[in-house]
């Protein structure tokens, strides 16, 4: 590989073929002036089946002004998912898309060959900021499939013994999400109650990893801290959740990602030439891209490519 591409992080599975319960401590990074922790891409490079980003932000309250303002971006290669616990987040992107995401919705966005999108805190808000955003390789059969957003109001919402799922992807607990996916795959929100257990059974051919959200919430007696990401490996046909004063945990997972991807600002690619052509295609603002035109404000220019001294995705 050219080294002026050095920056550009290969993410693959490590096919781990057992339960595992690892730690991957998350990165504090900015995205503009909204704190972000970065959980994935993990240091170790781990997908979590096609998931190959997540970034958590909030809760955090404010009165005025917009936490969330990233200008017109370009993505290609992916799946975005907006998943908020509290708040809004309103997204604009070159298909002419507006749609504005709350607690318990869900925004897909599908890149293919190539798409741009502002996310921002709308101008009426709750004043309220909580969520989380995630990256779905695409498989490389489908990353040329047409761009598309999915709007859902309100992901699926099973109650169980002891707690709540919201199902924003795939299937759990009998709950199936009306996103559409281009590789087996699961993403739920679940709520412990307080003094509660909740026992959850998982696909054993998908690889699972668990981030705390919120309050305290225990897996198997392990408490779960903060800002760690845990993997959980594959093999598992169940998970148990309990929690002394009621808490929330993001899982995610999936069969493990048999393709080697390449990431580079919001890039999911598989070679270098690849990455410096959609960037060169942004900077000369290719149709491919598109233009995000209900943005009012300058889009985002690239980073180039041998400043970048780290991995640096925008959201
Ligand atoms: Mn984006």
């Amino acid at each position: 590989m050219n080294k002026e591409y050095v920056a550009a992080e290969e993410c693959g599975s490590i096919g781990g073929r057992n339960p595992t319960f690892e730690s991957y401590t998350s990165r504090e990074t900015q995205l503009g002036s909204l704190h972000i922790t970065r959980a994935l891409p993990a240091k170790e490079k781990r997908l979590i089946g096609p998931w190959c980003f997540l970034d958590r932000y909030g809760p955090l309250t404010f009165a005025e002004g917009k936490p969330m303002d990233v200008a017109p971006h370009p993505h290609i290669g992916l799946q975005t998912v907006s998943w908020l616990l509290e708040g809004e987040v309103l997204h604009n992107d070159s298909l002419g898309f507006e749609a504005l995401v709350r607690a318990g919705g869900v925004n897909v966005m599908t890149s293919g060959a190539g798409i741009s999108h502002s996310e921002q805190t709308p101008e009426a808000s709750s004043g309220r900021l909580n969520g989380v955003q995630l990256w779905i390789a695409l498989p490389d059969q489908y990353r040329n499939a047409p761009a598309s957003l999915q709007h859902i109001e309100s992901a699926p919402v099973v109650e169980i013994t002891g707690g709540i799922v919201h199902v924003f992807a795939g299937t759990l607990c009998g709950a199936v999400s009306p996103t559409r996916h281009y590789s087996e795959i699961v993403g739920a929100d679940v709520q412990v109650h307080p003094g509660e257990a909740v026992r959850i059974g998982l696909t054993p051919n998908y690889e699972h990893a668990i981030v705390a959200l919120s309050g305290d919430c225990y897996e198997d007696g392990h408490r779960l801290e903060e800002k760690i990401l845990y993997y959980l490996g594959i093999n598992r046909s169940e998970i148990c959740f309990t929690s002394r004063n009621g808490g929330r945990v993001l899982l995610i997972g999936g069969p493990p990602f048999p393709e080697t991807i390449l990431m580079w600002w919001n890039f999911v690619a598989r070679s270098p030439e690849e990455i410096a052509q959609a960037r060169a295609d942004w900077e000369q603002h290719h149709s491919r891209f598109g233009e995000v035109r209900a943005y009012m404000g300058a889009r985002l220019e690239a980073p180039t490519l041998n400043r970048i001294a780290r991995a640096n995705p925008i959201s």
